[in-house]
């Protein structure tokens, strides 16, 4: 799915992607020239393995998002803030989804056995 950073102008965009098992739905809305802010919801399952022990497990994924979408290369002073840029004026929320799920992936995780 995606929306061109040039439909989005001053009353936000709604929009809801659906992947394996899970959900990512809310708006985006202008911010800069160049930016758009993105808040939504990411919501379901993403299967994982234990980082212990190796089995698999369901991770339960209910996570408010806020990302600053770029249209072109970033070249804001802000520092500290989540941007992702997009190169063709679209953007991309197969993407976003992705690339969030790989984050919470990235992170360690431990079935209820392992869980202390
Ligand atoms: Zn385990």
């Amino acid at each position: 799915m995606e929306i061109a950073f040039k439909k989005i102008a001053k009353e936000s965009v709604d929009f809801e992607l659906l992947g394996e098992n899970i959900k990512l739905s809310g708006k985006v809305l202008r911010k800069t020239a160049d930016l758009v802010l993105l808040k939504a919801d990411l919501v379901g399952q993403i299967s994982h393995i234990c980082d212990r022990c190796g089995d698999e497990l369901d991770l339960e994924i209910n996570e408010p998002l806020e990302i600053f979408l770029s249209d072109g290369i970033y070249k804001g002073e802000i520092d500290d803030i989540d941007v992702m840029e997009f190169y063709d004026g679209v953007i991309d929320f197969n993407e976003i989804l992705q690339s969030e799920v790989e984050s919470i992936k990235s992170d360690y995780h431990y079935c209820s056995k392992c869980k202390i």
